[in-house]
């Protein structure tokens, strides 16, 4: 067999947005699941976890705090300067520590995500995978809407050519190499569950049963969710913006064949004064035309803030 001569450093990246009612139980549950792995050599006695204070107006910092004082080689925390959003707060956290880890997997505070399955991504790093997915094997815990939301999303993002991983969210383990390459994407409008297939490298898949959130209330509302897709969609992919225009092309040549169809009956005199033909197009007309003027806004305003090139995210406070 051969001899692993160098155990790899992990930290789990946890992005907490008003945690606080979950994160004392979370930060235990994921410090023995660390522990275990330690003892057993899989990851290095250097590992550690990672918290990120996305802006929260409760104690989550405090408890961050309190747990860096505990132990601050295993906890370790960073604060944003206000919230920012889940997708920004997690770069955050990845993007500090990537030269000071040989992986990273990121997963929810309220570990709602079976962190068992940590064990299982660590193997498959260290089989030589630089990508290994946590895959939900059913949505069970989910609200119907949040369900049927999540699916619609799925469908809609493979249909328009954005390349993701059904049932995977954010639990993920990412190699150094393959950090480094994502913090190479500097677009602002951030998706990364679909960022991570586009930079390559050997992949897997874990399974596991998602479970419901012990307590505090899910961060993202069902308009969230929608904007979420809507911007999974127009960050990844400009095939909406063909279909529009393959929509208008079939549009176009219909109402051509309908002209000359007309045409020709006024010339053969049996043309009957129609309202429906005139009124009607109009209306379809007008209502494509809107339609796909709302499609360019959308794609005008992801070049908007791509121009302005903001930063994703601002520091605060450092626990290193
Ligand atoms: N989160 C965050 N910033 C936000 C919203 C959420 O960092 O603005 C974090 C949150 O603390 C949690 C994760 O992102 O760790 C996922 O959020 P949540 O559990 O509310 O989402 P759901 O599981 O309902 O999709
Ligand atoms: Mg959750």
């Amino acid at each position: 067999m051969e001899q692993k001569t160098n155990i790899p450093l992990l930290a789990i990246v946890i992005p907490c947005y008003n945690e606080e009612l979950v994160l004392n139980d979370s930060a235990r549950q994921l410090n023995s699941v660390m522990e275990g792995l330690v003892k057993n050599k899989k990851v290095s006695s250097e590992s550690f976890l990672y918290f990120v204070d996305d802006g929260s107006d409760d104690g989550t910092w405090d408890l961050i705090r309190k747990f860096h004082a505990e132990n601050n080689k295993r906890y370790k925390g960073l604060k944003l300067s206000r919230n920012v959003g889940h997708q920004n707060a997690l770069m955050a956290g990845l993007s500090s520590i990537q030269e000071k880890v040989d992986c990273t997997i990121s997963v929810d505070a309220d570990l709602q995500d079976d962190i068992s399955v940590i064990e299982s991504m660590v193997e498959e790093f260290s089989r030589g995978f630089d990508v290994v997915y946590g895959v939900r094997k059913k949505r069970e815990t989910d609200t119907f809407l949040k369900k049927y939301t999540a699916l619609f999303f799925y469908k809609l993002m493979s249909f328009f050519g954005a390349d993701i991983v059904n049932n995977h969210a954010d639990f993920r383990l990412l190699s150094q190499r393959v950090l480094g390459h994502l913090n190479s994407f500097k677009e602002v409008n951030l998706f990364i569950r679909a960022m991570i297939p586009l930079i390559g490298f050997k992949s897997t898949k874990v399974f596991y049963d998602r479970k419901e959130r012990v307590a505090g209330v899910s961060k993202y509302s069902t308009r969230n969710m929608i904007s979420f897709a809507l911007d999974g969609v127009t960050s990844f992919s400009i095939a909406p913006l063909r279909y529009v225009t393959a929509v208008g092309f079939i549009i176009f040549t219909i109402s051509l064949m309908i002209s000359i169809w007309a045409f020709m009956l006024a010339i053969l005199n049996i043309s009957i004064p129609g309202w429906a033909s005139t009124v009607l197009p109009i209306y379809f007309i007008g209502g494509i035309q809107l339609l796909s003027i709302g499609l360019l806004g959308e794609y005008l305003g992801k070049i908007y803030k791509e121009v302005k090139a903001r930063p994703r995210y601002i520091k605060d406070i450092e626990l290193f």
